[in-house]
């Protein structure tokens, strides 16, 4: 019995499953694709991957609505292919990095850019720009078992049917194997992490009542409105 409360677990619905992938730490990779980086104009189109995280509960699964978050006038999305991983991996070396991964989903970097900037500026950290509710909204997850390995293929996302991002997946600066690998040197991957490996150019601002449609090929879109503030 747990003090207070008993904790939900967050998890994603598994395509062509009833059982569900349980998620246990949620990385991002920043600055991942060059177009991207030479749009924000901030950051070397050099430097090696830099990870962050956000807390697992802000997963959002299935949910209709995103609602707009406090402290920013800068709501804004990225999207990103979103691996699973379903093993242990410790200093995984590049080429048998993808042994770890149990499945892909597609997700969105929910951004507070104002915020962001902020911490940029003044070598704060970006938990306020990166880790807040519902910051992680994400799809359901593909088996690599069904759906093979996505190191190609498109990835867009759409604003009220407008396309304001699109790319492709062969334009990462750092691929999933070497980004698991470079995630596994620094720290312990285990079953139910989810790395969210960076965004395409095309980020832009959010406001309520906008429909947001993130997709990659192969897998399921995700769809969800973007609400008033809840608080
Ligand atoms: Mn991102």
């Amino acid at each position: 019995m747990a003090v207070l409360f008993a904790p939900d677990p967050t998890t994603l619905p598994v395509i062509g499953s009833e059982d569900r992938f349980p998620v246990r730490r949620v990385y991002c990779v920043g600055r991942n694709y060059l177009d991207h980086i030479r749009e924000m104009k901030e950051g070397s189109e050099r430097d090696l991957p830099f990870f962050f995280q956000k807390p697992a509960d802000a997963v959002a699964s299935e949910k209709a609505a995103i609602s707009y978050p406090s402290q920013t006038s800068d709501f804004q999305h990225e999207v990103e292919l979103v691996v699973a991983i379903g093993s242990t991996a410790v200093d995984i070396p590049v080429e048998r990095a993808l042994e770890v991964v149990y499945g892909y989903g597609v997700g969105v970097d929910l951004t507070r850019r104002d915020r962001q900037r902020e911490s940029f500026r003044k070598g704060l950290p970006w938990e306020i720009g990166k880790s807040f509710d519902q910051s992680a909204p994400c799809g359901p997850i593909h088996p690599a078992d069904k759906v093979g390995h996505l190191l190609a293929g498109a990835i867009m996302l759409e604003v009220n049917g407008t396309t304001r991002q699109k790319g492709d997946l062969s334009q990462m600066i750092w691929n999933t194997p070497e980004i698991i690998a470079h995630l596994s040197a620094s720290y312990r991957l285990a079953p139910g992490d989810l790395i969210m490996t960076g965004t395409p150019a095309g980020v832009g601002p959010l406001v309520p009542g906008d429909r947001v449609t993130a997709s990659v090929e192969k897998l399921t879109p995700l769809s969800f409105l973007i609400g008033p503030m809840e608080r």
